[in-house]
């Protein structure tokens, strides 16, 4: 039988009626073998996640503080749950022993860790599955780095002899078994790794919405969905911003050549978005999305000759090095060269980076322009289609958008434009409505 494995984020397991949309879910497909669980999630909109009840009461026990009250809310978030489910579940010794390591301060990850600890003990019990603790088998090594290669191996020797499981997300445990979380949303990485062990068909992730959009939906009014999009381009389009799903939550699979399914859990019926390795399947449209941000700045600087000044570009980079700056991208002409950078990064090193590139490059002038948002234009279909940069810069010269920086990557997989804070939606829209509307 082919296996799926199925992950549900915390506001898919928020309330006994969500549990109720994830038993429905699971059940209705034999192959859905191996299901990960979050911790319960946001409610309501200023709702407060269980795994930042669990940090604030953790950070109380450590001051010495009395958590008891903080910790009874985390324990009727769940009783709830048992309540509203009508299952036959105590879970007071696990709430006694928490408290117990609490109080002999286990550790910040351990204390995070029982969100998906406590609700995976609920979900197995309601659907009926074995439950499995990660801690023996997501191992990270000595320097706290994720370690695959082993986790492969005992989850797979442990997963081979289960027929049906929940795993808790987001922890695992450390060389001397105290545990270790993954960054926060980390459960989308235990669902990737725990598809990678198993070999699974497909790696199911289901949340709040139905797969990745075309855009933003605060800046175009209902954008398309994205059907399938490749990890390359989801890469590009994560990087600026589109977020849905951990970064890291992509390696395990990707290496093991598994698609991903970002599925819905309150409208099961949407196919959702696919992300796969390649995909011989062209999408409908020229692009497959676009994402920005904005907060940048750029550093122009001019010399004559630059281009024939061998170590020119070290030269600047260095410069930057030296003040712990990072770029992000670098456009350059004969005699001109743009070194953009996230302003954040730049607060209160303007001078001295300003200073070292003088002193390194005696460049004939320099200028630093702040206020820059960059849009990414990304889409596998950009390759084989020709015009595709004539449509967009007529979408923006139509919408009266002055471009300041064009940065087309050598995989023509994406398109980066630079342009003022105060045009980046009018420009998002301009775009969508070239390659999205007007082919519609
Ligand atoms: N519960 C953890 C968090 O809130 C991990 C997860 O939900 O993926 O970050």
């Amino acid at each position: 039988m082919d296996t799926k494995v199925v992950k549900f984020g915390g506001s898919s397991l928020a309330d006994a009626e969500q549990f109720r949309k994830v038993a429905d879910i699971v059940l209705s497909d034999k192959s859905r073998r191996f299901v990960v669980a979050s911790a319960p999630g946001k409610r309501f909109s200023g709702d407060v996640k269980v795994t930042d009840m669990l940090y604030n009461c953790y950070d109380m026990a450590v001051k010495g503080e009395s958590f008891d009250r903080s910790f009874s809310a985390i324990e009727a978030r769940f009783n709830d749950i048992i309540t509203g489910l009508g299952i036959d579940l105590s879970l007071d010794k696990e709430f006694s022993d928490i408290k117990d390591a609490f109080a002999h301060r286990a550790g910040r990850d351990y204390a995070a860790s029982r969100g998906e600890y406590l609700n995976s003990i609920v979900l197995a019990k309601f659907l009926g599955f074995e439950f499995i603790d990660p801690a023996g088998y997501i191992r990270f090594d000595e320097t706290g780095t994720f370690d695959l290669d082993t986790t492969r191996k005992l989850l797979g020797e442990k997963l081979a002899d289960i027929e049906y499981a929940v795993i808790p997300g987001f922890y695992g445990s450390m060389p001397n078994d105290t545990i270790k979380t993954f960054s926060r949303g980390g459960s989308d990485v235990t669902g990737s790794i725990v598809a990678s062990a198993v070999n699974a068909v497909i790696y199911e992730n289901w949340t709040d919405v139905s797969g990745f959009l075309i855009a933003n939906p605060t800046i175009v009014d209902k954008p398309e969905p994205i059907t399938t999009i490749t990890y390359r381009e989801l890469r590009e389009l994560a990087y600026m911003g589109a977020g849905v799903l951990h970064e890291d939550a992509i390696f395990p699979v990707r290496r093991a050549n598994i698609p991903i399914n970002i599925r819905n859990t309150n409208r099961p019926e949407d196919k959702g978005t696919f992300i796969v390795s390649d995909t011989a399947e062209t999408s409908r449209y020229t692009i497959t999305g676009i994402a920005g941000k904005k907060g940048f700045s750029v550093i122009q600087i001019e010399k004559d000759m630059m281009n024939a000044e061998i170590g020119f570009g070290k030269n600047v980079l260095r410069a930057l090095e030296k003040n712990n700056v990072a770029f992000e991208h670098m456009p350059s002409g004969i005699d001109t060269m743009s070194v953009i950078v996230s302003s954040e990064t730049l607060i209160g090193k303007e001078k001295p980076v300003l200073d070292e590139i003088t002193y390194r490059c005696h460049p004939d002038k320099m200028e630093i322009e702040n206020n820059l948002a960059l849009i990414a234009v990304v889409g596998r279909g950009m390759r084989k289609t020709r015009g595709t940069a004539g449509r967009l810069f007529s979408a923006l010269a139509h919408a009266r958008v002055n471009v300041k920086m064009i940065d087309q990557g050598s995989s023509e997989l994406n398109i980066i434009i630079g342009v003022e804070e105060e045009d980046f939606e009018t420009a998002i829209r301009a775009i969508y409505d070239m390659f999205v509307l007007t082919v519609k």
